[in-house]
């Protein structure tokens, strides 16, 4: 295995699976199933289809190796509000505390907040997946009682949950403990009902104020009684982990790279599963989480990235590549680099469709499954326009007519891959109208006046000479480039000043895109009256 893709290892791992607590063999799979969840109390942005592309790409591998594969996406919705996310009204402070499905949606459109924040995701969501997904909701199973038998289990085997959770714990856990926690039956909050007291059978609870990092659920004071096998409750976390991996019968699951350390809940669940349920644990797919421009995504810190903002200027197999590249490496996004993922994308794509090759093997084989692995729908090899040039001509163009001429004259077009260059050229616009920076910015728009006192007398006549050899005959942008070189040697000009001149005059700036290319994107005429127009009277 060692070598292979790592979606592909993990397909392998998935398939010899063994105990890692008890003895015996693991039971036979029909089919094997990935799961992939979100908390709904937070704020659903990329980073939380990170978990769901890597289980894609796992549940993927094992399909290609034919076995049956299945993707299960289930809603975290029993888990309480932490704090109030932008746009939701102050008001809903009251609500902290509470489980996001018993929380009214504050549009009033949907049954309730966790409805309303699932809805909007699951909109885009399946734009990023591959795989047909089948959709749970924790609040869902606790009403069903699917949890249950899990409950119960550890119920009978209260004894040895204790024993294992303490293994993990510095301080043991106190007397009286119980695997779950109870909802108040007067407040309906879930985090605030505190454990008074639990004889195996019933749990008695108080109703009391919970701090959360920055927000405290208010308690109610109101002192009950519940049997976990009627009452409204849920597991906790370090328990229900488990009962959802032999609920859904779970083989394979991502986390994030903190549960890699031996005492995350990640182990404990494990050790629940193998020993109180007889599960063997899932294979862990553990992975770095995305950072924007090198910081955590925060709404306070106002780049968070939603997956419609995403789809405005990348598809989503651009997302998938990004997330399956290397799945243990710190990932800092920016959108302001967005040209360079593309140009990689498009590396990988070239290197899949045979067009180019590199010496080392398995370098080869691992670009080309990557880029496979990537595709979201039917395979799809880019159209060759780069994406930085499909900037710059969408900037400078807006009807298709002059786009398609531009591109014929720079070399760029393909008849063949038309849609899709339409379609790299929409979302470039959008990319530079919203993230491009400065650099990538271009306004043909310049004061002539001005810009004529600023060029020197060699770069007017350098701009004279070009402008009068482009007047000759079509040029492509290879004899632009040797014609930029020769001229600027000629007149014993340094580069810097030739090719400050050309950018000056075109776009009022020192630096720009590719002189060559550029000048041939542009109407051929239009540079020569340009040109002139700085360049004359001598
Ligand atoms: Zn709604
Ligand atoms: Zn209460």
């Amino acid at each position: 295995m060692e070598g292979m893709f790592w979606a592909d290892q993990k397909a392998g791992e998935v398939v010899n699976r063994k105990f890692h607590y008890i003895e015996g063999d693991v039971p036979e799979f029909k089919e094997y199933v990935v799961k992939t969840s979100a908390s709904i109390s937070g704020v659903l942005h990329i980073g939380r289809l990170s978990d769901s592309i890597r289980g894609d790409s796992v549940a993927r591998a094992l399909d290609d190796s034919g076995y049956n594969a299945k993707l299960i996406w289930v809603a975290e919705d029993m888990d309480p509000l932490r704090k109030i996310p932008e746009g939701v009204p102050e008001s809903y402070s009251e609500y902290i505390g509470a489980p996001v499905t018993n929380i009214p949606d504050p549009d009033g459109c949907h049954a309730s907040y966790a409805e309303h924040h699932t809805s909007a995701y699951m909109e885009v969501f399946e734009e990023f997946i591959r795989s047909k997904i089948t959709k749970y909701s924790m609040s869902e199973e606790y009403k069903k009682g699917s949890f249950n038998p899990y409950i119960k289990a550890m119920l009978e085997n209260l004894d040895s949950v204790i024993k294992i959770q303490n293994k993990y714990r510095e301080n043991p856990l106190p007397a009286g403990w119980s695997p779950f926690t109870p909802i108040c039956t007067n407040c309906g909050k879930v985090i605030t009902a505190r454990l008074k007291g639990f004889d195996g059978k019933i749990a008695s609870y108080k109703c009391e104020d919970y701090s959360f990092e920055t927000t405290t659920a208010k308690g109610c004071g109101h002192e009950g009684e519940m049997d976990p096998l009627k009452d409204p409750g849920k597991l906790m976390w370090k328990g229900e982990w488990a009962a959802q991996w032999d609920r859904w019968q779970v083989s394979a699951e991502g986390a994030g790279k903190e549960y890699v350390v031996p005492t995350s809940a990640w182990w404990v669940n494990a050790e629940i599963a193998e020993k109180i349920h007889g599960f063997p644990m899932p294979v862990p797919i553990f992975y770095e989480h995305i950072m924007i421009d090198g910081q955590k995504m925060s709404a306070s810190l106002g780049n968070v990235v939603y997956p419609r903002d995403w789809l405005k200027v990348a598809p989503s197999n651009l997302l998938r590549f990004f997330y399956n590249k290397k799945i243990m490496k710190t990932r800092s996004f920016s959108f302001g680099e967005l040209p360079k993922l593309y140009d990689d994308y498009d590396t990988h794509a070239r290197m899949y469709a045979g067009e180019t090759k590199t010496q080392n093997e398995k370098e080869m084989m691992h670009m080309k499954r990557l880029f496979e692995i990537s595709q979201v729908r039917a395979l799809e090899i880019p159209p060759p326009l780069p994406f930085s040039h499909a900037c710059m001509v969408s900037q400078i163009f807006t009807d298709e007519e002059s786009i398609t001429k531009s591109l014929k004259r720079s070399g760029h077009y393909d008849e063949n891959a038309k849609e899709q260059m339409v379609e790299r050229l929409a979302l470039a616009r959008n990319w530079a109208k919203k993230y491009a920076p400065e650099e990538s910015k271009i306004n043909l728009d310049i004061d002539v006046e001005k810009t004529k006192e600023e060029l020197d007398g060699l770069q007017k006549k350098f701009l004279k000479e070009l402008a009068d050899w482009l007047l000759e005959s079509d040029r492509t942008s290879d004899e632009i480039n040797e014609k930029i070189y020769t001229t600027s040697k000629d007149l014993d000009m340094p580069l810097k000043t030739t090719f400050a001149a050309i950018y000056m005059a075109i776009m009022g700036a020192e630096r720009g895109p590719r002189a060559s290319t550029f000048i041939a994107s542009l109407d051929k005429k239009w540079v020569i009256e340009r040109f002139l127009s700085l360049a004359l009277p001598l």
